[in-house]
């Protein structure tokens, strides 16, 4: 056996797992079924991750690549096809070669569901995006909208009232919102104007989101508002094939089930990041890929100092 653990996913888990369980002396390989950084790389701009007080998230997932490959290769464009287990061993088959490990940490993230609405793609950081948290403040002063009726939806437009945006109108395409009632009450209170049993049809601008073009679904009036940013938050999708192949234990939404220490319901499988749900920021990602990573010595007769 030429490696003990393999981490599947090059994001912020899986990268800050490799840094960890190589200067522990683990033996690792980490797959990216594309070149790596995941949903971090898009972020037009994070301001959030301590100790960087401004960076593009491409700029970030750089650097942690790089920090990376000072211990380690990375098996970029390598896709985890499939992962089977058998007694104390994983076979894992990937688009490229047949490997067998005694840990694997899964840290294969999330997916934003898109709309897939007209120039959604083509203005995405220059007035779209799919993250209040990462993206409000750059909207603060301006008229914003919000596209979802779920908790996400209801609590991003509290927070961009609360951050400054001088409208914040959210658009749901039905009437009756998915969302806590004391959530759609609270958003009623601050001010957020609801556009309901309406859809997106286009989002337009130039070098950045000027209107959107929407349809009113129970009379089929169309209007157009003038808007300088759209927040899409319509849910996410976990990227847990693999788990669910494996029968792990996944949550109502799909994201995996883990302890404080990055174990699963399966004996040396781990899981970090994104895919276990929670808060979904860099940071956390970065920091449960280290846990988890330094966990599976457990399962390799190794040790740490804890
Ligand atoms: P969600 O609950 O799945 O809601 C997604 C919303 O987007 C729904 O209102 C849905 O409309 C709408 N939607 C889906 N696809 C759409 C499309 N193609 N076009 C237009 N609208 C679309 O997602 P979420 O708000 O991200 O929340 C995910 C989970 O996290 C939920 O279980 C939520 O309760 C939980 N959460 C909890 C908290 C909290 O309690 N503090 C905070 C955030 C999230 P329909 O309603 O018509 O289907």
């Amino acid at each position: 056996m030429d490696y003990e653990l393999a981490i599947i996913g090059a994001g912020p888990a899986g990268y800050s797992a490799a840094i960890y369980a190589v200067r522990s002396g683990i033996k690792t390989i980490l797959f990216d079924k594309g070149l790596g950084g995941g949903l971090a790389s898009i972020a037009p701009n994070i301001e959030n991750y301590a100790g960087f007080e401004e960076i593009t998230g491409l700029d970030l997932m750089e650097k942690m690549k790089k920090h990376v490959q000072n211990y380690t290769n990375i098996n970029f464009n390598e896709e985890v096809e499939n992962i089977s287990k058998d007694d104390d061993e994983f076979l894992i088959k990937t688009s490229k070669d047949k490997y067998k490990v005694k840990a694997v940490l899964i840290a294969t993230g999330t997916e934003h569901r898109r709309l897939d609405s007209p120039g959604e793609r083509e203005l995405f950081g220059k007035g779209v995006s799919y993250c209040a948290t990462c993206d409000g403040f750059f909207f603060k002063g301006k008229k914003v909208v919000i596209v979802g009726g779920g908790n996400s939806a209801l609590i991003e437009s509290i927070y961009l009232k609360q951050i400054g945006c001088s409208e914040v109108h959210i658009i749901h395409r039905r009437d009756q919102f998915r969302a806590e009632e004391s959530y759609v009450n609270e958003s009623k209170e601050k001010g957020v104007k609801f556009i309901l049993n309406s859809i997106v049809e286009k989002i337009n601008g130039k070098n950045s989101v000027e209107s959107l073009d929407l349809t009113n679904i129970k009379t089929g009036e169309k209007t157009k508002l003038d808007i300088d940013g759209v927040f899409i938050s319509i849910g996410e999708i976990p990227q847990n094939d693999l788990a669910k192949k494996l029968n792990v234990e996944l949550d109502e939404r799909g994201y995996i089930k883990i302890d404080r220490q990055g174990r699963t319901n399966i004996k040396g499988l781990y899981a970090a990041g994104d895919i276990t749900g929670g808060l979904r920021q860099v940071i956390t990602a970065a920091a449960e890929g280290a846990v988890a990573a330094l966990t599976t010595t457990e399962v390799l007769g190794k040790k740490y100092p804890y």
